[in-house]
């Protein structure tokens, strides 16, 4: 079983616990190191990371807003903004649902 760690933050300094709960995620995972870092810095470092991808702008299919894309929008596919590709995912997935609940003749 795992236990609680106290870990000092390399980036911070600042003293965090490496949960049991989290040591055993490592364990899965194969990590052999523990983190360096508390979760703050850790969440920095991923948001930094998040930002450093380029993002392009475009224009977004349905509602005409200003939609920011992980690829290079291309002409030939409508581009939405995650507004909109949220709502149409949820659509999707509803008619696709009622798609199966209507579908009870053998
Ligand atoms: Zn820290
Ligand atoms: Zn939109």
């Amino acid at each position: 079983m795992y236990e609680d760690k106290t870990l000092t933050c390399k980036e911070c300094g600042k003293e965090f616990v490496f949960t049991a709960g989290e040591q055993e995620f490592y364990a899965e995972k194969g990590f052999e190191n523990e983190p360096q870092r508390c979760k703050e810095c850790r969440e920095a470092r991923k948001n930094a990371n998040r930002v450093e991808r380029k993002l392009f702008t475009a224009t977004c299919a349905s509602c005409g807003g200003e939609a920011k894309v992980p690829f290079e929008p291309r002409e030939d596919r409508p581009v939405y903004c995650s507004t909109c590709f949220a709502k149409m995912k949820e659509e999707q997935e509803g008619s696709s649902q009622s798609n199966v609940s209507s579908d009870s003749v053998m």
